[in-house]
């Protein structure tokens, strides 16, 4: 067992296979000189600095969803040819469908990092983010920061370690399994080709990096969950050892990154132990175990900015572990992150008057708006499709939306008029023999006209024809 980067901690503090690497972390005198020795030079990176970075160098890909199997040999070729004598590449095994699963690894230190992204297929974020983690070490290598934290650390990442179900856009393998469930039975062969990496490298820290619905919030009233983290655990117990002490740690580290460039809207996840997954089973094997799981952002720009979100936390973290600052955090700052919840629609329209299109009579509610994301190709080409349907009417009170619209005062009906414009006049059929194809009903289409009444009898002006996902 090695001991983190910049602490004094010998291997004699180890205690079995779960008492990894952080011993100096276990004694708070260890944690005090190992503060006292870093030097000024070594204070956290700014995020806002980061983040600006990414928006100037990251790397020219596809929207996250888009970004394929191809796409990622491609850039992992490049990336090892643009500078060989830094990043190494090798294949860890095949997918179901054949497909190369690869791990790129780089730094010398002693202290190993095993990242994982995208091992469900619709999870994309992260795959980007550690391209643009790579690109940052290639282009900063000789600055103190990346140079320290070539020295201190190995890094292994394998970017979508299940392409097949990227290929799909789905969260299963092509086998139809999910490999988050297959640590014990290693029935898919992307799993073997994980706990195989795993199990050579021994890795002393692992990051398990998901995507998570868009329905998960956190807080009351409801934000959106843009980033949850979770210290993992390893038995029904959710015992504390080191290696739990280390992931809280890089939470915590996470959580001050993150905080100014996504406020109130980072989350902890539920630490129930798992007992068929990854991310549990890595940890009890004796590499502790990060989850990042990336949440909903805003409708306009849903991709972009967690990619950022994500490779600011990843170089934070890994530079907390090189410089040993990770030994500094205090676990209660991951403690205290709010639950998760699923709170959160994609469009909320508060308290419009309904014209259902059923032949009720109109009444008052709100009405949710829920969003799903699928890849389709036409004509050749990879591009996202966005459905949304209405998942609840009524009074939506307790829950919150990336976009919010008050509608008191107007009227809400299903479109019965494709051509309608913004301005408008029109008149309303009369409810008790209409028979709108669609209406405003549970699972019905996110298609629909917000009227302003004129003051005469069923006469409307359309104040905004909303529509989520296709027709
Ligand atoms: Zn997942």
């Amino acid at each position: 067992m090695k001991a983190l980067p910049g602490s004094h901690a010998s291997r004699t503090h180890a205690r079995g296979p779960l008492a990894l690497t952080l011993a100096s972390l276990a004694c708070a005198a260890c944690a005090t000189v190992v503060l006292a020795q870093a030097p000024a030079s070594q204070a956290a990176p700014d995020p806002l600095a980061l983040s600006r970075l990414w928006d100037a160098e990251h790397v020219d890909l596809p929207a996250a969803p888009l970004v394929t199997h191809r796409d990622v040999e491609a850039r992992l070729n490049a990336v090892r040819d643009a500078s060989p004598g830094l990043f190494s590449l090798a294949e860890i095994g095949r997918s179901v469908e054949n497909r190369a699963i690869y791990d790129l690894s780089f730094g010398r230190g002693r202290f190993t990092v095993l990242l994982w992204s995208q091992m469900h297929g619709d999870e994309p974020s992260a795959t980007s983010a550690l391209f643009d983690l790579f690109e940052y070490v290639r282009r900063h290598r000789a600055e103190p920061a990346v140079a320290r934290m070539l020295d201190a650390l190995t890094i292994h990442a394998v970017p979508m370690l299940n392409p097949d179900g990227a290929e799909r856009f789905q969260r299963r393998n092509a086998q139809g399994i999910d490999i988050n469930r297959d640590a014990l039975h290693l029935q898919t062969p992307e799993g073997r080709a994980l706990k195989a990496l795993r199990d050579r490298l021994r890795a002393d820290v692992g990051f398990n990096l998901h995507n998570q619905s868009w329905r998960t919030s956190v807080s009351r009233p409801p934000r959106p969950a843009s980033i949850t983290l979770l210290s993992v655990a390893f038995d029904e117990a959710r015992t504390m050892n080191e290696g739990r002490l280390l992931t809280k740690r890089l939470c915590a580290v996470i959580r001050d990154a993150l905080e100014p460039l996504a406020p109130g809207r980072l989350g902890r996840y539920d630490d129930e132990y798992e007992v068929r997954a990854f991310g549990d089973n890595v940890t009890l094997w004796g590499t502790p175990v990060v989850l990042i799981e990336t949440g909903p952002w805003s409708l306009a720009e849903p991709d972009r900015p967690p990619v950022r979100l994500n490779f600011v936390a990843l170089v934070t973290a890994l530079d907390a572990l090189a410089t040993g600052r990770v030994a500094g955090a205090d676990p209660a700052r991951y403690e205290s992150l709010p639950m998760n919840e699923s709170q959160l629609y994609t469009v909320l329209i508060r308290g419009a008057t309904i014209w259902a299109g059923t032949g009720v009579a109109p009444f008052t509610a709100d009405v949710a708006v829920g969003t799903a994301r699928t890849v389709r190709t036409a004509n050749g080409r990879r591009e996202i499709a966005l459905t949304g349907r209405i998942e609840d009417l009524g009074d939506l009170r307790v829950y919150a939306a990336l976009e919010e619209i008050d509608a008191a005062g107007l009227t809400l009906a299903p479109n019965f008029l494709p051509s309608a414009r913004q301005g408008d006049t029109i008149t309303l059929p009369d409810r008790a023999t209409a028979r709108p194809q669609a209406t405003i009903a549970v699972g019905q289409p996110a298609q629909l006209l917000l009227l302003r009444p004129t003051g005469a009898p069923g006469s409307f002006v359309v104040e905004r024809a909303i529509a989520v996902g296709e027709r």
